[in-house]
């Protein structure tokens, strides 16, 4: 049985990704749930080095929840490419550079791909709810698509301009905010969450 958030709880958003903090806000706020994120807490960014989404997530909400005292939420997510066998994966924002540069981390995924026929491509996202004692809960979503090049569209954020998910006519960059959050591999892993541990 999982552990409950209920409204009026105070939640610690544990992410410094301006994109991601936008959808996870969206995705939280119907639930009557307080939310902070650990940048205007002045809560620091920690180290990722956990070799799968769920463990890094895991890290980045204990961190937030241990040093707030509150429960905090972290996602931990990427871009996954089937010929580079599901590169560049946890390493998503990392292949961006210190610069956070996406639009030369699509040209170096692209650059990868080469003329390889296989274009599949998919976003996984781990999120994971974790309280100050150290109990923590995680849950997983994906959403799949193809690889488009050059990149379309200024919505969104990192890969979104590259990534057509499979039933959508426009990349992420494309379509309206609204339709991604119906569908996206964080949307999916935060509808898991809700289910398991709010209200
Ligand atoms: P991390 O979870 O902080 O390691 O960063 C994940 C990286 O994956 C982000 O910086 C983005 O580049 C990429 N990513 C995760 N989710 C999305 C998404 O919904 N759209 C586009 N890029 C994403």
């Amino acid at each position: 049985m999982a552990r409950r958030l209920h409204p009026g709880s105070r939640l610690v958003l544990a992410s410094h990704n301006p994109g991601k903090l936008v959808e996870i806000r969206a995705l939280v706020a119907p639930h009557g749930i307080d939310v902070v994120s650990a940048g205007e807490l002045g809560l620091p960014e920690p180290e990722e080095p956990a070799p799968d989404f769920a463990g890094n997530a895991r890290i980045k909400a204990l961190a937030s929840a241990t040093a707030s005292g509150l429960p905090a939420l972290a996602d931990d997510s990427g871009f996954c490419v089937a010929a580079l066998g599901g590169a560049p994966g946890v390493l998503s924002a990392r292949w961006a550079g210190p610069a956070k540069d996406f639009g030369a981390a699509m040209v170096r995924v692209n650059d990868a791909m080469g003329d390889a026929a296989d274009r599949r491509a998919w976003f996984v996202s781990a999120l994971c709810l974790a309280w100050p004692d150290g109990h923590t809960e995680v849950f997983e979503g994906r959403v799949d698509g193809v690889c488009v090049w050059p990149p379309r569209g200024t919505a969104g954020f990192g890969y979104d301009p590259m990534f057509l998910a499979v039933g959508e006519t426009g990349t992420y960059g494309e379509i309206p905010s609204a339709r991604k959050q119906a569908t996206s591999h964080r949307a999916r892993a935060f509808a898991l969450l809700m289910a398991a541990c709010f209200g």
